[in-house]
């Protein structure tokens, strides 16, 4: 057993570490906070520099590492900032599906803009009447020739005002059963004829990032558009979530560690009668508890993530990182306002944000309620 990231991972933290630094400039990020902007400026030097897409093979712009290093980033950038961190975490969302499933052809199309920094990416799932429960798609793509027509609305789409390019997943055989052996997942290009994104404001947190209802109107799809196999897509997906929900505890995982780098920080500053806050013993062990948590996160966050890249793909040990370092998120970041007070309260001061920001963890990519469910499947053995 040996718990050491490798040399090479540490110099990959440590980089993102020292880029994420160096482009932070507070009052910027809250104006784009405050507007919904994406950090287009960050996400393009991000890219330029390799922390995009790291997990990509080099012949589609990648450097051919894994979801660890992948992840070892995304916690750095969410850890310097909550709202930075998670847009540029999901520039790439669903990107995956096509490095998996996409032809070299497709990969070579999609990918390198991706890993350039020319293009965003997102992925399509979730409707008004099937959040939890994608096993049945009101989106249809029905075959006319050499083409697909796409008819149907996704919702709660990221990156849907922004991504040049979505995975869909659509129900192409309506009267299949179960329903779920009869969808696909098809990539529909930005501008399609047909297609409309309408964003949804305004939210919570996450709001660098673009949140939008896609409307499909007789969206015709070349069929060299379709991922993999036909009638295969519902089981891509759960395959991308393996990967895309050790992604989110990663966030989250970042998240936590940066409401409470900012906690230690403070309560090291400020006094109340006439002491530090640090020297009353409930304020030490309230870090103490919140160090734990964030240690427990991390440990099972990296050991999902070095499963993977191990291929020993284990769907109940990355629905528990997720749960459980989503759920230490929004805890940690709940107690780090608490122990500053009002100051806390206020936007100047951060941590209200990574409270707000920590909560879409446990919500998207699979509720707390549904990982709990993938958890118990395993364990009863009755998983997919
Ligand atoms: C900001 C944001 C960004 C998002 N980005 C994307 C994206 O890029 N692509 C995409 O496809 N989707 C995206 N989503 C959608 C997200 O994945 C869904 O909101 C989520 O899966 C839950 O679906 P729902 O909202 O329909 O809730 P519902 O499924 O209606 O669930 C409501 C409640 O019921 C519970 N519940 C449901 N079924 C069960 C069950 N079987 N057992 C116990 N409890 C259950 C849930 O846990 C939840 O608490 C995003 C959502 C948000 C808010």
């Amino acid at each position: 057993m040996d718990y050491e990231l490798t040399q090479e991972q540490k110099d990959i933290q440590r980089a993102a570490r020292e880029f994420i630094q160096g482009e932070y400039d507070k009052e910027k990020i809250l104006a784009w906070e405050e507007t919904h902007t994406f950090p287009r400026e960050i996400w393009k030097k991000a890219c330029q520099l390799g922390f995009v897409g790291i997990h990509f093979p080099e012949e589609y712009g990648g450097q051919g590492y894994g979801v660890t290093e992948n992840i070892l980033i995304v916690e750095e950038f969410c850890r310097k900032d909550s709202g930075v961190g998670v847009a540029l975490s999901l520039a790439d969302f669903s990107s995956e599906v096509v490095l998996r499933f996409g032809t070299d052809e497709q990969k070579k199309k999609y990918l390198l803009p991706v890993a350039r920094g020319e293009f965003i990416s997102g992925g399509a799932y979730t409707e008004p009447d099937h959040g939890s429960d994608i096993t049945l798609m009101a989106t249809t793509a029905a075959r006319q020739g050499d083409f697909f027509v796409i008819n149907g609305t996704k919702t709660f789409i990221t990156n849907g005002s922004l991504a040049d390019f979505f995975v869909v997943l659509c129900q192409t055989d309506p009267n299949m059963k179960p329903s779920y052996r009869g969808q696909c997942t098809i990539i529909v290009d930005k501008g399609a004829k047909g297609l409309e994104a309408t964003e949804i404001l305004p939210k919570m947190g996450i709001r660098m990032t673009s949140t939008a209802e896609l409307s499909f109107s007789d969206v015709r799809v070349p069929v060299s558009q379709l991922l993999g196999e036909e009638n295969k897509g519902f089981y891509q997906v759960l395959d991308f979530f393996d990967e895309s929900r050790i992604e989110i505890a990663a966030q989250a995982l970042g998240i936590a560690q940066g409401a409470f780098d900012r906690t230690l920080d403070y309560v090291k500053q400020r006094e109340q009668f006439g002491k530090k806050l640090a020297d009353f013993q409930i304020t030490q062990h309230k870090l103490a508890d919140m160090a734990t948590k964030i240690e427990a996160a991390r440990l099972m966050t990296y050991k999902a993530a070095w499963n993977y890249d191990q291929k020993r793909i284990d769907p109940k040990l990355t629905s528990m990182a997720k749960m459980f370092a989503a759920r230490a998120a929004v805890e940690v970041a709940d107690e780090a306002i608490q122990m500053h007070g009002g100051y806390g309260y206020m936007t100047e001061y951060e941590v209200e944000r990574f409270y707000r920001d920590a909560k879409i963890t446990e919500i998207y990519e699979g509720t707390r309620e549904i990982q709990k469910n993938t958890i118990a499947s395993a364990l009863i053995g009755k998983l997919r």
